[in-house]
């Protein structure tokens, strides 16, 4: 018998095919505006000076390889909590909220995504239209019934209105996920204002927020992007948030993150970390080691966390930059207030407004790569070749 004959292949990822072509492309000014990475003026992804440093303490001072527990390293949960929720934290007080260290924020989302199927049975999730793909994936893989808030309109404009609107008539206790900040595809992000609102909202409803922290530090600032996040932890009991250090640490590959959960109290919190480490047992039994314990070397050290800062500060004053610079280098070509939003955005992404038919012309005419969704990796842009992009996107979309 042949057990694998009917299994058939699955379409790649976009974003790695995407990839792929750029590879192949021979084209001496090709520009990869599509994998979700920063990169810095040489079109790298750098290892932050802050995490060889720790990594050459770790190298001289480890002294074991064996497992870490099931929540992962104590201290990484502690720091990144604190970094997540400040460190005057009520909820870190109380004594009411525990970290579980997950590889990436992906293994923080499936992690989540367990626990409501197994735990929260019949909740309904909730993604903003549009999310990050593998957001609808995890969840749905995971068992879970998704469904979909409006966030974005078709005319590329944040709908806050009609976010509230679904929000508000949603089923009472269903989940519902909150991007922080940073929002990916998007990059268009609530105000201080809309998160009020939607807090109202989440309490009148009783949701149970999930709100997925990928990017601190890219947007307005380590502690301007927890905005959202603390005001969410000090008014609700109740709080799932993922978070990941794959960005804001450049540990991509080293698979660092963690779930964070607040409960009502001290004592629901070890009901509710016995059944994550159950949970997490049976996807990947115990953490990834080695990119939490740089994380944690760094937070724990003033002086290493001081350099981090700097270099956080430098990749997200960069991509801000990049926005201004892009908007400006269209302005010649009757196209600033066309694109005026790419500069008001934040993080990484933009979705720039372009159509399909449009970044299908950028590729194949002028080996300019994006997502067909029209988003664009704002860091992939490179300073010195605004002109020649500016002058692409014109072309494509009938600028002068
Ligand atoms: N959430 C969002 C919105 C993301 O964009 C990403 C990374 N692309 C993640 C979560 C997960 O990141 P990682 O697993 O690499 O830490």
């Amino acid at each position: 018998m042949n057990h694998f004959q009917s299994i058939a292949r699955v379409p790649g990822d976009p974003i790695l095919s995407l990839m792929e072509a750029y590879r192949v492309d021979s084209h001496p000014g090709k520009l990869d505006l599509g994998v979700g990475v920063y990169k810095d003026t040489q079109g790298l992804t750098p290892i932050p000076k802050a995490v060889k440093l720790a990594e050459q303490r770790l190298l001289e001072c480890e002294t074991s390889k064996s497992y870490v527990g099931g929540h992962g390293d104590p201290l990484f949960g502690q720091l990144l909590t604190r970094l997540v929720l400040g460190a005057d934290s009520k909820a870190i007080t109380a004594q009411r909220v525990g970290a579980t260290q997950t590889p990436g924020g992906t293994g923080a989302l499936r992690l989540a995504a367990d626990f409501i199927r197994h735990h929260l049975p019949g909740r309904g999730l909730w993604l903003s239209a549009p999310t990050w793909p593998i957001h609808e994936s995890i969840f749905a893989e995971a068992g879970l019934q998704v469904s979909h808030y409006p966030y974005v309109d078709a005319d590329n404009r944040l709908n806050v209105e009609a976010m509230l609107a679904a929000l508000s008539h949603i089923p009472r206790g269903d989940v519902v996920l909150l991007h922080a900040c940073c929002h990916n595809p998007t990059g268009f992000d609530l105000s201080q204002a809309d998160w009020l609102r939607v807090l109202e909202v989440v309490k009148a409803r009783e949701l149970l927020p999930l709100i997925d922290f990928a990017y601190q530090g890219f947007g307005d600032g380590l502690e301007q992007d927890a905005w959202s996040v603390r005001l969410f932890a000090d008014a609700l009991p109740e709080l799932l948030i993922t978070s990941s250090c794959s960005k804001n640490f450049g540990l991509y590959r080293e698979r660092t993150g963690a779930l964070l959960v607040c409960t009502a109290d001290a004592e629901k919190l070890i009901d509710i970390r016995s059944q994550l480490a159950f949970l997490a047992r049976n996807l990947w039994s115990t953490p990834p080691a080695h990119g939490a314990a740089v994380v944690a070397t760094i937070l724990a050290d003033e002086e290493l966390k001081n350099v981090w800062v700097d270099e956080l500060e430098q990749m997200r004053v960069r991509v801000t930059r990049l926005r201004e610079g892009l908007v400006a280098a269209l302005a010649p070509h009757g196209l600033a207030q066309r694109f005026a939003h790419i500069s008001q955005q934040r993080g990484m992404f933009s979705y720039t407004g372009l159509s399909p038919a449009q970044v299908k012309r950028l590729r194949e005419e002028y080996s300019i790569y994006m997502v067909g969704s029209g988003r664009a990796n704002i860091a992939g842009i490179d300073a010195q070749r605004f002109t020649q992009l500016a002058q692409a996107i014109a072309a494509v979309c009938g600028g002068r």
